[in-house]
């Protein structure tokens, strides 16, 4: 396997590199460097599939190479925790203080008092589970179940279909019928949104199921707006329709799957009219998105992860993913469903983590790190490794995440590539590179795809990579080898299954098996023990205590009764770049309520409940349901007025299935800031 040579990179004017950053698509890159420094980045042709254009958010990604919140040197605090005071010390000054604290944790309340805390705020397969994992298995601390977003979905697919590839953005023009249930291409996943459009000009119909009017949904021959949380009714009345009218695919569930009687028995109390009430939308309209599905092939559904943020989320996920199944959509280009394709080419990093077994140490919720810093005793966490991730801004319960960052008794380093909210309440912050300073291997989870990432610029100031770091602590701590990033690169890729590795180094780009577009039941069947679909799997039945499709009301209360949903925005992907945002975030809320209230655009509102307050403007917009408020996702405590963000005003309980956040179980009022 040949190296890539350092030449190939250096000094040219446009560098060839993909996208790491957590979101589907993973597009490939072309990066124009003058005299050292990024001047534009824009898309490739490599990945097909993103089709040489890319989102606005990494146009500026240069912004934060370069911004004033770039973290350049190591540094200790000085002033009081949260003070935002630091000062700069050598790397070897700061991992010796850290591999101190370790050991003096280790050796008296035991290594589970460490806590690292980490998620895909580079979402490569390099950043993460590799010498970090390594460092911090082999010397024992507590885990993380990294569970924020994608684990309800993830259990569902998993369960029912072993993660069985999904329909591809290119097949979305061969459908007749597109569905997009909680997602939103126009903001995340943005490649698939010309072809929908594609498909459309070509005569296949949309149905978006939003609670708000997102741009494709004011498009689209069909809007369900449900109440947040009902997606579960939603899609069990539709299974009701099936089976009540012998529009199942009984010929097809007979050869492919097993558990329907478990699932119809769930489905039968959920006609059209009843789920069209908890759902707040038009029976008339459900019974029309019923009988268009039932009719329509090629079908397919974008299951987005939009559906999972609430106390029914997994049952929900795997409610709509059982539809293709029920209804006999499977076995034709454009039909089926499309979710996360992450493990389409087989690559676990359990393959280059092996040699390091995981202990059995505690296991921590990342939704629960609130609980965890100020309540946890068996061990007490005394230590918090944050790298990765910006909690602050991402966990729910933010003012008791908070609170346990302000321990004074808790040492918190963070190893990031800004001065994140996070940052702030550390005791070290070590200053890490961006993907266009360091390897990464990118894997795309829209479209297939597995492409390697590249330094196209010098590191910035002191910025290390999160390879070399983690191994340098490692043998610090006497835990492991110190190992160069490049090495670390060739160890992992050398272990990827069926010569993709090979493949990676020595094209940049690994050719994705079916062409990149599985045909579902076809090509790709369900990766389960017996290769059938499971819609009614024990696992799932016994993790939720039998309650497996039961609907679980709605939360509100005379006092709360708004729901206040965090959909991903244009601006961010998740939390990063979210130090670009230039003015405060405002609250969108349907004028019906806002007159309710005497509001108008632009007034200065609360939005509050038990958890915390959130103070910013708001704007009247018609696009919302009533009923429901919005504030975009991933914000940080600088947009708003009050430094709390939606995540404050969300609980930190578990979804049904793979102990997911609940950020759209918030309930909310909303009063003139000043008003009580
Ligand atoms: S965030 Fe997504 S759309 Fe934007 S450049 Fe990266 S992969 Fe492409």
């Amino acid at each position: 396997m040949a190296r890539p040579s350092q030449t190939e990179s250096w000094g040219h004017s446009t560098v060839r590199t993909a996208c790491p950053l957590d979101c589907p698509d993973s597009c490939s890159l072309d990066v124009t460097v003058e005299r050292g420094r990024v001047v534009k980045i824009d898309g490739a042709d490599a990945n097909p599939s993103t089709r040489k254009f890319i989102c606005a958010k990494v146009r500026r990604f240069g912004e934060r190479l370069y911004g004033e919140d770039r973290l350049l040197y190591p540094a200790v605090r000085q002033g009081a925790k949260g003070s935002g005071t630091f000062v700069r010390v050598t790397w070897n000054e700061a991992l010796d203080a850290i591999a101190q604290r370790m050991i003096a944790i280790r050796d008296t309340i035991g290594a589970e008092g460490i806590l690292p805390f980490c998620y895909g705020g580079s979402n490569g397969l390099l950043t993460q589970d590799t010498t970090d994992a390594q460092l911090f298995r082999a010397f024992g601390t507590s885990r993380l179940a990294r569970t924020v977003c994608a684990a309800p979905t993830g259990a569902a697919n998993g369960a029912l279909y072993g993660k069985m590839p999904g329909v591809t953005y290119e097949d979305y023009l061969h459908a007749r019928l597109i569905v997009l249930w909680g997602v939103n291409p126009s903001a995340s996943g943005i490649h698939l949104v010309p072809f929908i459009k594609e498909a459309r000009s070509r005569g296949a119909m949309l149905v978006v199921v939003d609670p708000r009017a997102t741009s494709l949904a004011r498009q689209a021959d069909l809007h369900l707006a449900p109440r947040p949380g009902t997606d579960l009714p939603l899609a069990l009345s539709i299974h009701k329709y099936l089976f009540d009218r012998g529009l199942a695919a009984a010929a097809f569930l007979d050869e492919h799957a097993r558990g329907v009687e478990g699932l119809r028995a769930r489905a039968e109390e959920w006609s059209i009219p009843r789920a069209a009430k908890t759902c707040e939308i038009d029976a008339a309209d459900l019974d029309r998105f019923a009988s268009l599905y039932a009719s329509s092939s090629p079908a397919v559904i974008r299951c987005g992860w939009g559906l999972e943020r609430n106390r029914n989320g997994g049952s929900a996920a795997a409610a709509v993913m059982a539809l293709p199944a029920i209804a006999g959509k499977f076995g034709v280009r454009g039909g089926g469903f499309s979710m996360s394709n992450s493990a389409a080419l087989g690559i676990k990093s359990a393959a280059w983590m092996d040699d390091t077994p995981e202990p059995a140490t505690r296991l921590v919720n990342m939704n629960h790190l609130g609980r965890a810093l100020l309540d946890y005793d068996d061990p007490p966490v005394q230590m918090l490794f944050v790298y990765n991730c910006n909690p602050l801004a991402t966990m729910p319960d933010q003012n008791r995440v908070l609170r346990g960052l302000q321990r004074e008794n808790l040492f918190t380093v963070v190893y990031e590539q800004v001065f994140t909210d996070t940052c702030r309440y550390a005791d070290v912050v070590l200053p890490a590179t961006t993907f266009l300073e360091n390897y990464d291997v990118a894997k795309g989870y829209g479209p297939i795809s597995l492409q390697l990432v590249r330094p196209v610029v010098e590191r910035a100031g002191e910025a290390r990579p999160n390879a070399e770091v983690f191994s340098e602590l490692a043998g610090r701590l006497g835990v492991g080898e110190q190992e160069e990033e490049i090495d670390t690169l060739f160890r992992v890729v050398g272990r990827f299954p069926n010569g993709l590795g090979t493949d990676l180094m020595e094209q940049g780009i690994v050719q994705p098996p079916y062409g990149g577009v599985p045909v579902q039941f076809v090509d790709v069947f369900p990766r389960t023990p017996d290769n059938k679909i499971d819609l009614y799997p024990a696992a799932l039945v016994d993790h939720t205590r039998d309650r497996l499709y039961l609907y679980q009301p709605d939360p509100e209360t005379d006092q709360y009764p708004l729901a206040l949903i965090s959909p991903a925005s244009e601006k961010t992907v998740s939390s990063t770049l979210g130090e670009l945002r230039e003015r405060a975030a405002m609250l969108q809320m349907h004028p019906t309520d806002a007159s309710a209230r005497q509001l108008s655009t632009g007034d200065p509102v609360r939005v509050f409940n038990d958890l915390g307050e959130v103070q910013c403007p708001v704007a009247l917009n018609a696009d919302i349901k009533p009923g429901t408020v919005s504030l975009p996702k991933g914000l940080w405590r600088r947009s708003t007025y009050n430094g709390s963000t939606a995540n404050a005003l969300a609980p930190d309980s578990l979804t049904d299935l793979g102990d997911g956040a609940c950020f759209n179980d918030a309930r909310v009022q909303v009063a003139l800031l000043g008003r009580h």
